[in-house]
């Protein structure tokens, strides 16, 4: 029976992998798409199948959880992206143990980050978080103060200044994207966008979205958040 059960659950996992990729491949764009699978509350089995699947990138938002998962998968090629609040106090595991770090709002977290990579791991990727609907709940910065921001950490030796990442209000998600589209345009040597979750990939990726984090519609509805 429980063996029925994880079957099941591996169909189901690998089934809803490649629905959104085709939903990806069905939007014409001119630049690469890179799925982050968002694996916050999933277990390391719901991990693996997705791996067994082809997946290569995920996204978590804890820290804390996150640790005994990247350490589980060592050595196999996971690509692990950093997408939650960060505390300055987590910044040096962080460093430690993701590749991308998409959700950087302030010039101190930035700083850390550089100071703790280790630079025999190459440079951390990191994204700027943008509060582009400038909602008080949400992390990230105005869209007036990114200039600023951009050119205090640009040239921090360990990490790698990518491009913007934004959490849309859902009601107002196509205008933001727009917006974001418009923002990125003004930094040619920055080419990251991550933005678009289960929702609303499609006009993310048409508003040059290619970095988009996906978890419901991958792993299922999660039972807390
Ligand atoms: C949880 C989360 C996602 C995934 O959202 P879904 O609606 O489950 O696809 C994407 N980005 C961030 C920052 C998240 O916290």
């Amino acid at each position: 029976m429980a063996q029925f059960l994880m079957r099941k659950q591996f169909l189901m996992i690998s089934d809803n992998l490649k629905q959104v990729n085709s939903r990806i491949d069905s939007i014409q764009s001119n630049h690469d798409v890179q799925l982050i699978a968002v694996s916050k509350t999933r277990s390391v089995s719901e991990i693996q199948e997705a791996f067994d699947a082809g997946q290569m990138h995920f996204g978590e938002n804890y820290l804390q959880e996150s640790l005994d998962k990247i350490s589980y998968f060592k050595g196999t090629g996971l690509v692990w992206h950093f997408i939650g609040p960060i505390q300055s106090n987590k910044t040096a595991s962080i460093a430690e143990n993701f590749d991308w770090v998409h959700s950087v709002d302030r010039v101190k977290i930035a700083k850390r980050l550089s100071d703790q990579r280790n630079p025999n791991l190459g440079k951390l990727n990191l994204l700027i978080q943008v509060n582009v609907d400038k909602e008080e709940t949400k992390s990230g910065v105005f869209i007036e103060q990114v200039d600023e921001i951009v050119s205090e950490i640009i040239s921090l030796p360990h990490i790698c200044l990518r491009g913007f990442m934004c959490i849309p209000q859902a009601e107002n998600s196509t205008n933001s994207f727009s917006e974001m589209k418009n923002l990125i345009s003004k930094y040619p040597s920055l080419g990251s966008l991550s933005m678009g979750m289960s929702s609303d990939l499609e006009v993310a990726i048409e508003n040059g979205a290619n970095l988009v984090r996906v978890g419901t519609d991958i792993f299922g509805q999660r039972s807390y958040n």
